[in-house]
């Protein structure tokens, strides 16, 4: 017998039950966040074999060796970025677009970068089925960022890069937050950088303020300031 996919009100039934029980138990607070997620049809950007498993609490393939992520990290992301609305925001991994939906209802502006070129158009062409117009989405290396639309009030990186990335830090407005998965030798780590002076050191960390949210697993950040291929 061939199941049915949820319908849509199904999947809005579980998509409210992934924000109570994946993300506000699980101590997301930030209510703009939370409304993002709970507004944002996460069944859109998953591969139709997999579109059962939609809100289920762990990252989907989507081809080409890579992930949706888990609910709970894409909110965790959200949170920490810390934006209010009126901000512009560069995302490094685009995927399926998914995120950057959920960072286009936070903020004014998104840029996303994808690697994959198959997959950037499969985000742009997704994000443009759901009338989001306030993403762009840019098929490149995004491991050096975007210097010639800097700065940035935010930046969030969904693949785990080799060490704390100066040139993402240098394109971050002062005040404005990185939030980015470091390699470290037990697992990657969370972490968060907030540019506090216009003069900053990556290495001494002068002018930055860090703080790590947690262990996490994403995909290797692949390229010019990432890990090679
Ligand atoms: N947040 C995405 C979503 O909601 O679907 C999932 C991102 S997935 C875990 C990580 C993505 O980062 C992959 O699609 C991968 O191709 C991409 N990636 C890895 N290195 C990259 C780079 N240097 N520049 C841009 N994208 C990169």
């Amino acid at each position: 017998m061939v199941r049915r996919a949820p319908d849509a009100d199904e999947f809005a039934s579980q998509r409210q039950d992934m924000v109570e029980r994946q993300l506000r138990r699980r101590g997301i607070g930030d209510e703009r966040v939370l409304a993002a997620m709970a507004a944002v049809p996460r069944e859109r950007f998953v591969p139709e074999p997999y579109v059962r498993r939609t809100y289920a609490d762990s990252a989907l393939p989507i081809g080409y060796d890579q992930t949706i992520s888990q609910p709970w990290i894409v909110a965790a992301i959200c949170e920490a970025t810390a934006l209010t609305g009126d901000e512009s925001v560069l995302e490094v991994g685009t995927g399926s677009g998914y995120s950057a939906a959920v960072l286009a209802q936070l903020a004014r502006e998104v840029l996303t970068i994808e690697r994959v070129p198959e997959l950037a158009q499969r985000a742009r062409q997704a994000l443009r089925d759901l009338g989001v117009g306030n993403v762009e989405v840019i098929a490149a290396d995004g491991s050096a960022g975007l210097p010639g639309r800097a700065p940035f009030n935010a930046i969030a990186v969904h693949a785990t890069a080799p060490a704390p990335p100066p040139t993402l830090m240098d394109q971050l407005a002062i005040g404005g937050r990185l939030v980015v998965p470091i390699a470290s030798r037990g697992a990657d780590m969370l972490t968060v950088f907030r540019r506090t002076a216009e003069e900053i050191d990556a290495m001494t960390g002068a002018g930055l303020e860090r703080e790590v949210i947690g262990p996490c697993r994403f995909v290797p950040l692949i390229g010019s300031e990432g890990f090679s291929e």
